[in-house]
Parts: structure tokens; sequence; C-alpha cells
């Protein structure tokens, strides 16, 4: 394998995933973060998922919000997963703090990766670009559905939004011979690396079991595993069909915080002395998803939601 892959914000949830992943398969990975003070933290979060050795791993130092270094963290590289983008645990006053990175950051780095002649460009979305328009009730969410960047949406929501379809836009208008291939993941959930944890655990998981979650709202979630989220980054990279796509990844079902808070009570009852009676969400206010396209395009095979969240309830507490 000679292959190389620049993998951005590899300080990262799904990133550091990413890269062990790649890693043990063989690539050369390069990983850009905002200080090279962080590398250590990657190291330590590979050591955990077993990786011994090394040398196959660089370390660049640049930010989303400026053109500093992206071209040499871009150079002889044949594929990008550009994962990095802002995912604070609380939205900011001022929705900017997350759109102007977002989008600003996929196009330096999409002209950067076309620039250096780069294959193919992976870029992490969210179902946040997919599932914040249309009525829930009723509707089968796919790839064929859009947030409107419009509506009164929160900041997070919109950065997505904006980003993929900047980075459709520029593809079209300014990509060459350049491909794109988009991955719109729901909740991520699956084991910690290290300190390397994200806001959805931080929210859900640790909410929940401290008692600061008290009530279910009627949004209900997707759940998929980080170590699937990663495998599906490394399948859209390859797979011929997978250009010009974007993926829809998600577990099959969804969940509530009740369903989440019951989960914990029924497996894991020696964490759940703080975890709140709420009431169960109605199951008319279950979002409905498909994964079909990736399952079949792409040959993924997601494990189940509850097997996600007790990867990371045990990775976070019973380490
Ligand atoms: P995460 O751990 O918070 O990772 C976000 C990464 O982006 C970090 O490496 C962070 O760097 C980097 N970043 C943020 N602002 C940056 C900037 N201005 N310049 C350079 N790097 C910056 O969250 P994650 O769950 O792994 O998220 C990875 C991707 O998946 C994101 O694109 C996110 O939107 C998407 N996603 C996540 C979920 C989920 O539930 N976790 C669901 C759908 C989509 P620092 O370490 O320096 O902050």
């Amino acid at each position: 394998m000679n292959k190389t892959v620049l993998v951005t914000g590899g300080t990262g949830f799904l990133a550091v995933h990413t890269i062990l992943r790649l890693l043990r398969q063989g690539y050369k990975v390069k990983t850009t973060m905002r200080s090279l003070t962080r590398g250590e933290s990657i190291i330590q979060a590979l050591k955990e998922g077993g990786l011994t050795e090394f040398d196959n791993l660089s370390f660049y130092e640049a930010n989303l919000s400026a053109d500093k270094g992206w071209n040499e963290a871009m150079r002889n590289c044949d594929y990008v997963l550009h994962i990095a983008s802002p995912f604070p645990a609380e939205q900011p006053k001022d929705e900017n703090e997350l759109i102007i990175p977002a989008r600003d950051g996929s196009l330096r780095v999409l002209k950067a990766a076309r620039n250096a002649g780069v294959k193919r460009v992976v870029l992490t979305s969210s179902f946040a670009a997919i599932g914040y328009s249309k009525d829930p009730q009723n509707h089968i969410f796919t790839e064929e559905d859009w947030t409107d960047e419009r509506a009164p949406i929160m900041p997070y929501i919109k950065s997505k939004t904006i980003a993929e379809k900047a980075a459709w836009l520029f593809i079209e208008n300014e990509g060459r011979d350049m491909e794109l291939t988009v991955i719109n993941p729901v909740g991520i959930f699956g084991p910690v690396l290290g300190e390397i944890s994200s806001a959805s655990l931080d929210t859900v998981i640790k909410g929940i079991i401290s008692g600061t979650i008290t009530e279910s709202p009627a949004h209900t979630f997707g759940v998929v595993d980080v170590r699937d989220a990663a495998a599906l980054h490394i399948k859209a990279m390859l797979h011929p069909k997978a250009k010009g796509q974007r993926f829809l990844t998600t577990s099959d079902g969804a969940m509530s915080f009740y369903d989440v808070a019951q989960f914990i009570k029924q497996h894991r009852p020696a964490l759940a002395t703080n975890v709140a009676d709420m009431k169960p969400t109605e199951k008319e206010h279950y979002v409905q998803m498909s994964n079909q396209k990736a399952v079949t395009t792409l040959d993924w095979h997601p494990r189940s939601r509850e097997e996600a969240i007790l990867a990371s309830i045990d990775s976070l507490f019973n380490r």
C-alpha cells in the first residue's frame, strides 16, 4: 500500500477512529490539527486502539479559518477525508462562529486538494443537512432530502447545510477532475479512544447518567457507531459508485433520551443511580430514515444502535 490520505482534524472523535482504521489497513496518513501540541493526544488514543507503529503517520498544523498550512498538508495526497468542522456542545450566540469555519474551511480544503491533484475528497456532512426542514411525520428521510438553510434552524445545523451545499457547488464549477463524496452521519456514538470524546457523547450519555437531562423531548435521533462511520468514509473514498453521491449514515431505527435512560437502567444499573425518570417519547414522533443506499451501494453493515450506545457508556465509565 503506498496511497496517502489526509484526514483533517485528527484531534476529533470520528477522525481518530478513521486514522486508526487507515493505518491498520496500511495507508500513509497525514492529519491536520489547530496546534501541533495536540499530537500527543492522538498518539495516546491510537495506542489505546492497539497501534504500536506510527511511522506512517504525520502531523500538520492548519486551521479552517486560515489558508496557512493547507497546501503543505495536501502535498502528495491521493485522497482527503475532510472531517474537521466546529461541533460545540452549546450553540454560540453568533451563528457565524460556526458557519464561517465550516463553509470557508471546506472550500479551503477543496481548493487546496484540487490544486494538489487529489483524486477524491470525502466530506463529513451530517444528517443536519438532510433532516431539518421536512415534517418528519409520515416521512422517511433519504439522501434526496435537504435542510433549507433559510429556515429558522440552530447554528450548527445551518453550518453543516451551508458547508455541504458550498462543497457541491465548488465541485460543479471549479472542481476540474476531482471527485467529491459526502457522508451524512446521524448522532455518532461508540467507544472513546484515549481522551478524545465529542459533543454527542458529552451531551447525551454524560447528560443522562449525571441526571442533568430530566426530560425526553419529542425529537428522537439516529445512532451510528463511530467505527462504522469511519469504515464508511474509507469505503466512500474508494468505491467507484460513491463518486458524486451523499450517504445517510445510520444504524437501523432511532432513539429518544427516554430509550437511552431505560437502556442504562437495564444494562448498566450501577451507573443509573442519578438517571431521571422520564416520560417516553410518543412512537409517532420517531424520526424515520433509510440507510439502504450505503448498505446496498457500499456493502456497509452497521452495528446496532444499542451496541454503539453501550460501547460509549463502557468506554466513558467502565474503563
Ligand atoms: P469533534 O470530536 O468535536 O471533532 C471536530 C473536529 O473539528 C476537531 O478535530 C476540531 O479540532 C476540529 N475543528 C473545529 N473547528 C476547527 C477549526 N476552526 N479549524 C480546524 N479544526 C477545527 O466531533 P466529531 O464527532 O468527531 O465530528 C467530526 C465531524 O462529524 C464533524 O464534521 C461533525 O460536524 C460531523 N458529525 C458529527 C456527529 C456526531 O454526532 N458526533 C454527527 C454528524 C456529523 P479541535 O480539537 O482543535 O477543536
